[in-house]
Protein backbone atom coordinates (compact mmCIF):
# COMPACT_ATOMS: atom_id res chain seq x y z
CA UNK A 1 0.00 0.00 0.00
CA UNK A 2 1.32 3.24 -0.62
CA UNK A 3 1.14 6.02 1.97
CA UNK A 4 -0.71 8.25 -0.53
CA UNK A 5 -3.66 5.67 -0.37
CA UNK A 6 -3.88 5.46 3.25
CA UNK A 7 -6.50 7.55 4.21
CA UNK A 8 -8.66 6.78 0.82
CA UNK A 9 -8.38 3.69 1.89
CA UNK A 10 -10.05 4.09 5.58
CA UNK A 11 -12.11 6.59 3.59
CA UNK A 12 -13.72 3.66 1.89
CA UNK A 13 -13.57 0.98 3.97
CA UNK A 14 -15.66 3.02 6.24
CA UNK A 15 -17.73 4.69 3.58
CA UNK A 16 -18.25 1.58 1.40
CA UNK A 17 -19.96 -0.50 4.28
CA UNK A 18 -24.19 0.07 5.29
CA UNK A 19 -23.01 -1.61 8.46
CA UNK A 20 -20.13 -1.18 10.86
CA UNK A 21 -19.41 -4.63 12.33
CA UNK A 22 -16.64 -6.71 14.18
CA UNK A 23 -15.10 -7.51 10.70
CA UNK A 24 -14.80 -3.94 9.65
CA UNK A 25 -12.75 -3.13 12.79
CA UNK A 26 -10.32 -5.71 12.08
CA UNK A 27 -9.88 -4.43 8.57
CA UNK A 28 -9.16 -1.64 10.25
CA UNK A 29 -7.21 -2.00 12.20
CA UNK A 30 -4.65 -3.91 9.26
CA UNK A 31 -4.94 -0.66 7.38
CA UNK A 32 -3.58 1.07 10.14
CA UNK A 33 -1.11 -1.26 11.12
CA UNK A 34 0.28 -0.90 7.34
CA UNK A 35 0.14 2.75 7.40
CA UNK A 36 2.59 5.05 9.40
CA UNK A 37 0.59 4.93 12.56
CA UNK A 38 2.66 2.30 14.25
CA UNK A 39 1.58 -0.54 16.06
CA UNK A 40 1.52 0.69 19.66
CA UNK A 41 -1.16 3.84 18.48
CA UNK A 42 -2.71 1.40 16.48
CA UNK A 43 -4.15 -1.31 19.02
CA UNK A 44 -4.46 1.63 21.51
CA UNK A 45 -6.86 3.09 18.56
CA UNK A 46 -8.83 0.35 17.98
CA UNK A 47 -8.85 -1.02 21.59
CA UNK A 48 -10.53 2.88 22.18
CA UNK A 49 -12.85 2.58 19.44
CA UNK A 50 -13.92 -0.86 20.43
CA UNK A 51 -14.98 0.70 24.08
CA UNK A 52 -17.08 2.71 21.96
CA UNK A 53 -19.12 0.71 20.16
CA UNK A 54 -21.36 -1.95 21.64
CA UNK A 55 -20.69 -5.44 20.20
CA UNK A 56 -24.71 -6.28 20.48
CA UNK A 57 -24.89 -4.06 17.45
CA UNK A 58 -24.19 -2.71 13.81
CA UNK A 59 -23.46 0.78 13.01
CA UNK A 60 -23.59 3.06 10.04
CA UNK A 61 -20.64 4.35 8.52
CA UNK A 62 -22.19 7.81 9.51
CA UNK A 63 -21.88 6.42 13.19
CA UNK A 64 -18.02 5.60 13.49
CA UNK A 65 -16.19 8.18 11.96
CA UNK A 66 -17.28 10.64 14.21
CA UNK A 67 -16.08 8.50 17.01
CA UNK A 68 -12.76 7.50 15.35
CA UNK A 69 -12.18 11.18 14.56
CA UNK A 70 -12.69 12.02 18.21
CA UNK A 71 -10.12 8.68 19.25
CA UNK A 72 -7.77 10.69 17.41
CA UNK A 73 -7.68 13.64 18.19
CA UNK A 74 -8.41 12.67 21.79
CA UNK A 75 -4.67 10.76 21.73
CA UNK A 76 -3.30 13.85 19.84
CA UNK A 77 -3.99 16.40 22.37
CA UNK A 78 -1.99 13.92 25.15
CA UNK A 79 1.37 16.03 24.22
CA UNK A 80 2.00 16.17 27.96
CA UNK A 81 4.28 19.00 27.59
CA UNK A 82 1.43 21.67 28.49
CA UNK A 83 2.29 23.50 25.37
CA UNK A 84 -0.19 24.84 23.14
CA UNK A 85 0.29 23.00 19.92
CA UNK A 86 -1.37 25.39 17.61
CA UNK A 87 -0.05 28.98 18.96
CA UNK A 88 2.59 30.56 18.90
CA UNK A 89 4.87 30.89 21.80
CA UNK A 90 4.45 34.18 22.92
CA UNK A 91 7.58 36.37 22.68
CA UNK A 92 9.35 37.18 25.94
CA UNK A 93 8.21 40.67 26.97
CA UNK A 94 11.42 41.09 29.06
CA UNK A 95 13.35 42.80 25.76
CA UNK A 96 15.57 39.44 25.31
CA UNK A 97 16.03 37.43 21.95
CA UNK A 98 14.25 33.93 21.74
CA UNK A 99 16.93 31.64 21.28
CA UNK A 100 15.51 28.28 19.06
CA UNK A 101 17.80 25.77 19.22
CA UNK A 102 17.68 23.43 16.11
CA UNK A 103 19.20 19.66 15.76
CA UNK A 104 18.42 16.29 14.22
CA UNK A 105 19.84 14.14 12.16
CA UNK A 106 21.40 14.59 8.69
CA UNK A 107 19.06 15.56 5.79
CA UNK A 108 16.01 16.16 8.47
CA UNK A 109 15.54 19.25 6.92
CA UNK A 110 17.11 21.40 9.91
CA UNK A 111 18.76 24.42 7.58
CA UNK A 112 16.06 24.61 5.35
CA UNK A 113 13.35 24.73 7.87
CA UNK A 114 15.58 27.14 9.40
CA UNK A 115 15.09 29.64 6.18
CA UNK A 116 11.42 29.01 6.18
CA UNK A 117 11.15 29.85 9.87
CA UNK A 118 13.34 33.03 9.85
CA UNK A 119 10.97 34.02 6.56
CA UNK A 120 7.91 33.66 8.89
CA UNK A 121 8.97 35.86 11.74
CA UNK A 122 10.81 38.21 9.32
CA UNK A 123 7.51 38.60 7.62
CA UNK A 124 5.72 38.99 11.01
CA UNK A 125 7.63 41.81 11.47
CA UNK A 126 10.28 40.83 14.11
CA UNK A 127 14.05 41.07 13.56
CA UNK A 128 15.89 37.72 13.50
CA UNK A 129 19.56 36.42 13.56
CA UNK A 130 20.64 33.32 12.40
CA UNK A 131 23.76 31.32 13.78
CA UNK A 132 25.78 29.26 11.64
CA UNK A 133 27.06 26.32 14.20
CA UNK A 134 26.87 23.60 11.75
CA UNK A 135 30.66 23.91 10.62
CA UNK A 136 31.17 20.52 9.81
CA UNK A 137 29.44 19.96 6.63
CA UNK A 138 31.30 21.58 3.62
CA UNK A 139 28.27 23.64 2.08
CA UNK A 140 26.02 24.34 5.38
CA UNK A 141 27.53 27.68 6.00
CA UNK A 142 27.07 28.43 2.61
CA UNK A 143 23.45 26.81 2.54
CA UNK A 144 22.57 29.05 5.60
CA UNK A 145 23.67 31.97 4.05
CA UNK A 146 21.41 31.57 1.26
CA UNK A 147 18.62 31.05 3.07
CA UNK A 148 19.55 34.11 5.33
CA UNK A 149 19.49 36.51 2.22
CA UNK A 150 16.21 34.94 0.89
CA UNK A 151 14.87 35.57 4.43
CA UNK A 152 16.19 38.74 4.41
CA UNK A 153 17.73 38.61 8.05
CA UNK A 154 20.89 38.53 9.32
CA UNK A 155 23.86 35.38 10.05
CA UNK A 156 26.75 35.17 12.41
CA UNK A 157 29.24 32.82 10.90
CA UNK A 158 32.73 31.45 11.05
CA UNK A 159 35.34 28.83 9.11
CA UNK A 160 33.99 25.76 8.15
CA UNK A 161 35.55 22.98 11.32
CA UNK A 162 35.36 25.80 14.19
CA UNK A 163 34.09 25.01 17.24
CA UNK A 164 30.23 25.07 16.68
CA UNK A 165 29.91 25.79 20.83
CA UNK A 166 31.93 29.18 19.89
CA UNK A 167 29.92 29.99 17.43
CA UNK A 168 26.61 29.61 19.37
CA UNK A 169 28.29 31.55 21.84
CA UNK A 170 29.05 34.77 19.39
CA UNK A 171 25.76 34.14 18.31
CA UNK A 172 23.78 34.69 21.56
CA UNK A 173 25.67 38.02 22.50
CA UNK A 174 25.65 39.90 18.69
CA UNK A 175 21.91 38.99 19.24
CA UNK A 176 21.66 40.78 22.36
CA UNK A 177 23.96 43.64 21.98
CA UNK A 178 21.10 44.03 18.83
CA UNK A 179 18.55 43.44 20.70
CA UNK A 180 17.41 40.65 18.04
CA UNK A 181 13.43 39.48 18.68
CA UNK A 182 14.51 35.53 17.13
CA UNK A 183 17.87 33.51 17.05
CA UNK A 184 17.80 30.71 15.63
CA UNK A 185 21.01 28.40 15.59
CA UNK A 186 21.69 25.60 12.84
CA UNK A 187 23.26 22.80 14.05
CA UNK A 188 24.99 20.04 12.37
CA UNK A 189 23.37 16.62 11.63
CA UNK A 190 23.98 14.15 14.41
CA UNK A 191 22.75 10.53 15.79
CA UNK A 192 22.07 9.94 18.95
CA UNK A 193 24.45 7.10 19.45
CA UNK A 194 27.06 9.36 18.33
CA UNK A 195 29.15 9.81 21.56
CA UNK A 196 31.21 12.77 20.63
CA UNK A 197 28.82 14.61 18.63
CA UNK A 198 25.75 14.47 21.23
CA UNK A 199 28.63 15.74 24.31
CA UNK A 200 28.90 18.62 21.42
CA UNK A 201 25.44 19.86 21.31
CA UNK A 202 25.67 19.69 25.19
CA UNK A 203 28.47 22.34 25.06
CA UNK A 204 26.61 24.55 22.54
CA UNK A 205 23.61 24.85 24.98
CA UNK A 206 25.84 25.71 27.85
CA UNK A 207 27.42 28.26 25.87
CA UNK A 208 24.24 29.52 25.19
CA UNK A 209 23.02 29.55 28.05
CA UNK A 210 26.78 31.48 29.37
CA UNK A 211 25.41 34.28 27.46
CA UNK A 212 21.42 34.05 28.14
CA UNK A 213 20.63 32.24 31.13
CA UNK A 214 17.22 31.19 29.85
CA UNK A 215 18.03 29.79 26.45
CA UNK A 216 17.53 28.17 24.47
CA UNK A 217 14.22 28.61 24.78
CA UNK A 218 13.17 25.84 22.27
CA UNK A 219 15.26 22.88 21.07
CA UNK A 220 13.55 21.97 17.87
CA UNK A 221 14.14 17.82 16.89
CA UNK A 222 13.50 17.94 13.03
CA UNK A 223 12.31 14.84 11.41
CA UNK A 224 12.05 13.74 8.11
CA UNK A 225 8.29 12.82 8.39
CA UNK A 226 8.60 11.09 4.83
CA UNK A 227 10.53 8.07 7.02
CA UNK A 228 7.56 7.13 8.64
CA UNK A 229 8.14 4.91 11.67
CA UNK A 230 12.04 5.17 11.60
CA UNK A 231 11.51 8.81 12.68
CA UNK A 232 9.68 7.89 15.65
CA UNK A 233 12.80 5.59 17.01
CA UNK A 234 14.88 7.77 15.69
CA UNK A 235 13.03 10.67 17.77
CA UNK A 236 12.71 8.47 20.74
CA UNK A 237 16.74 7.82 21.16
CA UNK A 238 17.25 11.69 20.67
CA UNK A 239 14.62 12.49 23.38
CA UNK A 240 16.60 10.21 25.79
CA UNK A 241 19.63 12.10 25.24
CA UNK A 242 19.00 15.41 24.93
CA UNK A 243 16.02 17.91 26.14
CA UNK A 244 13.96 18.91 23.30
CA UNK A 245 11.18 20.97 23.40
CA UNK A 246 9.02 20.67 20.15
CA UNK A 247 9.08 18.42 16.85
CA UNK A 248 9.15 19.94 13.13
CA UNK A 249 7.89 16.85 10.92
CA UNK A 250 9.37 17.60 7.63
CA UNK A 251 8.75 16.38 3.78
CA UNK A 252 5.38 15.66 4.54
CA UNK A 253 4.40 16.92 0.99
CA UNK A 254 5.20 13.37 -0.58
CA UNK A 255 3.20 11.67 1.75
CA UNK A 256 -0.06 13.36 1.64
CA UNK A 257 -1.27 13.28 5.29
CA UNK A 258 1.24 11.56 6.90
CA UNK A 259 -0.09 9.00 9.47
CA UNK A 260 3.03 9.25 10.99
CA UNK A 261 1.66 12.41 12.91
CA UNK A 262 -0.40 10.56 14.96
CA UNK A 263 2.06 7.48 16.21
CA UNK A 264 4.65 10.49 16.93
CA UNK A 265 2.12 12.65 18.76
CA UNK A 266 0.70 9.74 21.12
CA UNK A 267 4.42 7.35 21.85
CA UNK A 268 6.31 10.47 22.11
CA UNK A 269 4.13 13.31 23.95
CA UNK A 270 5.97 15.65 22.24
CA UNK A 271 4.36 18.84 20.61
CA UNK A 272 4.95 18.88 16.86
CA UNK A 273 4.99 22.32 16.39
CA UNK A 274 5.53 22.81 12.59
CA UNK A 275 5.12 20.62 9.30
CA UNK A 276 7.27 21.06 6.40
CA UNK A 277 5.24 20.52 3.42
CA UNK A 278 7.92 21.54 0.40
CA UNK A 279 11.22 23.40 -0.46
CA UNK A 280 9.92 26.98 -1.02
CA UNK A 281 10.42 29.47 1.48
CA UNK A 282 6.67 29.48 2.35
CA UNK A 283 6.40 25.33 2.73
CA UNK A 284 6.11 25.86 6.36
CA UNK A 285 2.74 25.15 8.76
CA UNK A 286 2.27 25.62 12.36
CA UNK A 287 0.90 22.05 13.17
CA UNK A 288 -2.56 22.49 14.60
CA UNK A 289 -4.05 18.87 15.60
CA UNK A 290 -8.02 19.77 15.07
CA UNK A 291 -7.60 20.62 11.59
CA UNK A 292 -4.96 17.89 10.89
CA UNK A 293 -7.43 15.77 12.08
CA UNK A 294 -10.29 17.31 9.96
CA UNK A 295 -8.49 17.15 6.89
CA UNK A 296 -7.95 13.40 7.05
CA UNK A 297 -11.72 13.10 7.08
CA UNK A 298 -12.44 15.57 4.45
P1 LIG B 1 19.66 19.22 7.08
O1 LIG B 1 20.82 18.34 6.75
O2 LIG B 1 18.88 18.64 8.23
O3 LIG B 1 20.03 20.63 7.31
O4 LIG B 1 18.65 19.16 5.83
P2 LIG B 1 18.43 20.24 4.67
O5 LIG B 1 17.67 21.41 5.20
O6 LIG B 1 19.71 20.50 3.99
O7 LIG B 1 17.43 19.43 3.74
C1 LIG B 1 17.77 18.22 3.11
C2 LIG B 1 16.94 18.09 1.85
O8 LIG B 1 15.56 17.96 2.18
C3 LIG B 1 17.03 19.30 0.92
O9 LIG B 1 17.10 18.84 -0.40
C4 LIG B 1 15.73 20.04 1.19
O10 LIG B 1 15.32 20.79 0.08
C5 LIG B 1 14.79 18.91 1.47
N1 LIG B 1 13.64 19.31 2.31
C6 LIG B 1 13.64 19.90 3.53
N2 LIG B 1 12.40 20.08 3.99
C7 LIG B 1 11.56 19.60 3.05
C8 LIG B 1 10.12 19.48 2.93
O11 LIG B 1 9.34 19.85 3.82
N3 LIG B 1 9.66 18.91 1.77
C9 LIG B 1 10.50 18.48 0.78
N4 LIG B 1 9.94 17.94 -0.29
N5 LIG B 1 11.82 18.56 0.87
C10 LIG B 1 12.36 19.12 1.97
MG1 LIG C 1 21.89 21.53 7.43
Amino acid sequence: MTKVSFWAKVRNLIGQKNRIDQHTLEELEEILVEADIGLETTDFLIENLQKNLSKQRNYMPSEVTPILKNEIVKLMLEDGKGLPLSVEIQKTKDNIPHVILVVGVNGSGKTTSIGKLAYRYRTEGHSVLLGAADTFRTGAIEQLSIWAQRASCSIVKQQLNSDPAAVAYDTIQSAVAKKIDYVIIDTAGRLYNQVSLMNELKKIKSSIAKVLSSAPHEVLLVLDGSTGQNAVIQAREFLNQTQVTGLVMTKLDGTAKGGVLIGISQQLRMPIRYIGTGEAITDLQLFDKEEFVDSLFD
